[in-house]
């Protein structure tokens, strides 16, 4: 791809402060983050990556990246930094006699999931339509697909990365193999990727969903069935128990307004009627506020969960462990958290691996071994400022107490927390691979041009 732009013509295309051009550019999903880049570039093609790259080095700037925005700590918008902004990159083309997707780094999970599915075809991606894929991609990616392809990651074939001497270049099995391993799992501490070639699966267009919710008096019974249910179908069902307050909605009777609960949202992976079969023993475990369980599009389903999580409504703060086992004890406590969270806003989760996400060896990418079974997740949110210090204490409180049961002090970088962010952080967070990756952000990256990110500093 040429480079066409002129570095005199990005300074006229640049937004700087002061405009409102420039802080709606600025802006993420989380509205506790209030940075300011030195400047931005609306980027429309990798020509242009590459010049706002060569640019921001003559300037001395560090770069920050902006795909979908939704990293809750913010890590898009740099202080200080050139912001590249990418939305204005969302292309998607499907392949599906070859079953790939090439998808440009500024793509929003709806995109691929309208252009996959018009195949009948899907890339393991999120829970949420409005996500970017690429930083989901980067540091792992977590959804309904799980079990039976793994994470976003395990389906990567290829990437196209404007690096930071401002060259494009291709890393995938062959070539640059050691940036194509560090992209699954190290962030975006590489570089940009303008360009992802994804494998596709056959999935829907029509799958089967469960999700009976049941009252929290219904104690941690059910929850234990379900964790024996996952033990036993793991890896035929992604699934996950999110606690939540019931919502002021004509879903549901009145007199269960303002009630904490929790879904048992489950797919399985096979086609709807034996899914059905296989999740009828969740259903009616004890109290239930509503059943939502069903028959749903999958393009519906990527977009279920998208009205819980607005863009630029509530704070947020959230956090996460990995867990090798789930024991009735740690059952008891994310119950017990789920009643005692100070916002009725908040959500927490606790998540099943299994079947392909499971059989990746550990050496195999950046993300490190896949020897945990579970997750368990804070997504704290609240409305006003006021509140920051209590619901983040609380949230920070909770977390830091169920630490004792985290698999090798693991947790997922896409659920990391903010402002607390560390070398020490990140290296336990990566099963075992965070000095093959500074060896290789040292090859790549040596000045940290990359740094708004879960850094990895380039080994000296
Ligand atoms: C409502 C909500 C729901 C979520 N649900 C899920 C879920 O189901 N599963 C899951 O795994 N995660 C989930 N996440 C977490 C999500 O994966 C992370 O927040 C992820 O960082 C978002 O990607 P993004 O592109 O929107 O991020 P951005 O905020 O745009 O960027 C995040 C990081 O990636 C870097 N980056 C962005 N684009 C590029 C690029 N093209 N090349 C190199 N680096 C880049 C940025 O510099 C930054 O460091 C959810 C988050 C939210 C807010």
């Amino acid at each position: 791809m040429p480079d066409t732009l002129h570095p005199a013509d990005i300074e006229t295309r640049l937004l700087r402060p002061g405009s409102a051009a420039y802080d709606a550019a600025r802006a993420v999903w989380n509205p506790m983050i209030d940075r300011r880049p030195a400047a931005i570039l609306r980027c429309a093609s990798a020509a242009d990556v590459q010049a706002g790259v060569r640019w921001a080095v003559a300037q001395g700037l560090p770069v920050s990246i902006k795909a979908g925005g939704h990293n809750v700590a913010g890590h898009a918008v740099g202080e200080g930094s050139l912001m590249l902004d990418l939305s204005g990159l969302r292309g998607v083309e499907v392949d599906p006699a070859a079953r790939v997707a090439r998808v440009e780094g500024g793509a929003l999970w709806a995109d691929v999931d309208a252009a996959t599915q018009a195949h009948g075809l899907a890339v393991p991606g999120g829970l949420i339509s409005d996500t970017g894929v690429a930083g989901l991609t980067l540091s792992g990616g977590v959804g309904w697909l799980r079990a039976r392809a793994g994470l976003t990651i395990d389906n990567l074939l290829a990437a196209d990365v404007v690096t930071a001497e401002g060259a494009l270049i291709r890393a995938d099995a062959r070539q640059n193999a050691d940036l194509f391993w560090a992209l699954r799992g190290g962030g975006g501490n590489f570089g940009v990727v303008v360009r992802f070639l994804f494998a596709l699966h056959p999935f829907g267009p029509e799958v089967m969903f469960c999700a009976p919710i049941y009252l929290a008096s219904a104690g941690a019974g059910p929850i234990r069935v379900w964790r024996d249910h996952m033990l036993a179908h793991g890896d035929r069902i992604a699934s996950l128990i999110d606690f939540e307050t019931i919502p002021e909605s004509p879903d549901y009777d009145p007199a269960f307004w303002g009630q904490r609960c929790y879904a048992m949202a489950a797919v399985p992976n096979c086609d709807p009627d034996e899914g059905e079969r296989l999740i009828a023993p969740l259903r009616n475990l004890g109290p239930k506020a509503a059943d939502f369980s069903g028959r749903i599009a999958y393009r519906d389903l990527q977009k279920l969960f998208d009205a819980m999580h607005p863009a630029g409504k509530f704070r947020c703060y959230w956090k996460s462990h990995f867990l090798k086992t789930l024991t009735d004890e740690m059952i008891d406590e994310a119950l017990a958290n789920a009643l005692a969270n100070p916002s009725d806003h908040s959500i927490s989760s606790l998540w099943n691996f299994g079947g392909a996400v499971t059989a990746v060896p550990a050496g195999a990418t950046a993300f490190g071994a896949r020897d945990f079974g579970w997750m368990y997740s804070l997504d704290s949110a609240w409305e006003r400022a006021e509140d920051d210090d209590r619901v983040r204490g609380w949230t920070r409180a909770a977390w830091d107490r169920f630490r004792r049961h985290a698999h090798d002090r693991r947790l997922y970088l896409n659920f990391a927390g903010q402002d607390e962010d560390s070398a020490d952080l990140t290296r336990d967070a990566l099963g075992g691979t965070f000095d093959r990756l500074a060896a290789i952000k040292a090859v790549f990256d040596p000045a940290n041009l990359f740094r708004f990110n879960q850094n990895i500093p380039p080994a000296r």
